[in-house]
């Protein structure tokens, strides 16, 4: 058997956290059993829903790496994707309960009839068996009778849980994968594949996310769009990488990997309903993991951008040089905005000079310093091991600490405490530039 997934959006807003993660859930199902993945826009809501947002939401996904085999855009045999192009078949599936007395009509609507006693019990492959009966189906009427469901409401536009399973049924959906807030709603939707006598997909209901403060995730938490992630400087791998393990895990201890790999790893069954927490101490960790993976030209590609936000000149640069710069950082920065802010120094000594200004370079030892730095301008190799085998062997001939001579020199180059070994960023400086950044702050 095929299998065969959707992904159900409204567009009514942006790709939210949420919404990737019941996309990214459906795709490695998808890609796990080898079956295809539907993007079907759910816009039945004339006046919320509109044709940007239906974008937005594509593009997010494709940031996430998300495709998808049948949709909107890219067409498929089980069309059209948009709700709103398939209102006559609703409108027929309707006539059809009608018909069989099953429905009726109530001015322009048409309203399905619940009895009481009609068993709607059903195994989630996330949470298990859940028991229902249609007496126990919400909106009981003041009367204490039972609320009969709408199919089409008086502007002809289907109601979400009839159209859904009108959908689910002709695009032949075998496993519905979406958040744990519908699950209540899932038993109206068994109702009406009974009275169509239609076979119900398996449903996999996907836990809550939450934020830290264990309240459900929302804008109060930050960034909530995939897109702020991606402005923030977050990569796509790991964006996703983070997702797929809110309410999944590897097992293992694996927390790192590929989309491919989790596609492959990937088991429906092993979805926890414990709601999953949202930590964005894990987002930078697993974006740092994938930061220092990336090859060299990847990376600089990443951070250019960024370096050119701050209006720093990168153009005056060859992307070797850069590349070298980023690959000298190694794992430093957990997002590519950490990682260009920390390594703004190879671009441009505007930065440096704005941190720090050599006011507390001790008087006593301004002439030590001098002749150690200009020691290191007359190495004739410039290149890191020879310029530490100088400085060492001076500092030893003079008996002094090489701290306070390593930290001031790194300070004059990068302006920071903290930086990636101080010879290997002279080396990759250059001679001149180390020279002219030492002169400046009259240190030679
Ligand atoms: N359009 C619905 C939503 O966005 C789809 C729910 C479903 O997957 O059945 O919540």
């Amino acid at each position: 058997m095929e299998t065969r997934m959707r992904f159900a959006p409204s567009p009514t807003g942006a790709l939210h956290i949420g919404g990737g993660h019941t996309a990214l859930f459906n795709w490695l199902w998808t890609r796990h059993t080898g079956g295809k993945f539907v993007l079907r826009v759910e816009d039945t809501d004339r006046e919320r829903s509109t044709q940007e947002y239906e974008e937005t939401i594509m593009s997010g996904m494709r940031w996430l790496g998300l495709d998808w085999d049948e949709g909107p855009d890219v067409g498929g045999e089980y069309g059209p994707y948009r709700q709103s192009q398939r209102l006559e078949l609703y409108r027929q599936c309707a006539d059809r309960l009608v018909s069989e007395g099953q429905a009726y009509q109530e001015g322009d609507a048409v309203v399905f009839k619940v009895f009481p006693g009609v068993e709607l019990s059903f195994d989630d492959v996330v949470y298990g068996r859940v028991e229902t009966m249609s007496d126990g189906l919400k909106d009981r009427r003041e009367s204490g009778e039972l609320k009969d469901i709408v199919l089409i409401k008086s502007d002809g536009m289907p109601t979400y849980n009839y159209a859904v399973v009108v959908d689910d049924h002709f695009m032949e959906i075998t496993h519905v994968i979406r958040g744990e807030d519908h699950i209540s709603n899932t038993p109206k939707q068994l109702l009406l594949y009974k009275a169509f006598g239609w076979q119900p997909p398996f449903f996999a209901h996907l836990p809550m996310i939450l934020g830290k403060d264990k309240k459900k995730l929302s804008k109060r938490h930050g960034a909530t769009s995939v897109y702020e992630f991606r402005d923030m400087g977050y990569m796509s791998d790991s964006v996703f990488n983070f997702l797929a393990l809110l309410g999944w895990s590897a097992g293992e201890d694996k927390e790192i990997f590929s989309r491919e790999e989790a596609a492959r790893l990937f088991e429906l069954s092993r979805v926890t309903r414990k709601a999953a927490v949202f930590d964005p101490n894990k987002l930078n960790f697993i974006n740092q993991e994938h930061l220092k993976r990336m090859p060299p030209m990847a990376r600089l590609a990443l951070i250019k951008p960024f370096w050119e936000e701050t209006g720093l000149p990168v153009k005056e640069h060859g992307d070797e040089y850069l590349a070298a710069a980023l690959t000298l950082m190694g794992g430093r920065g957990q997002t590519a905005k950490e990682l260009s802010a920390f390594s703004d120094y190879y671009v441009s000594f505007e930065p440096v000079k704005a941190r720090w200004n050599a006011s507390e370079v001790p008087e006593e030892l301004r002439v030590g310093l001098r002749e150690f730095f200009l020691g290191l301008l007359a190495e004739p190799e410039w290149v890191a091991d020879k310029l530490e085998a100088r400085a060492r062997a001076w500092v030893e001939k003079k008996g002094v600490k090489m701290k306070d001579y390593a930290m001031t020199l790194r300070l004059a180059l990068t302006g920071m405490k903290v930086s990636p070994g101080v010879f290997d960023v002279a080396a990759l400086l250059g001679r001149d530039e180390a020279r002219r950044r030492l002169e400046f702050y009259k240190l030679v």
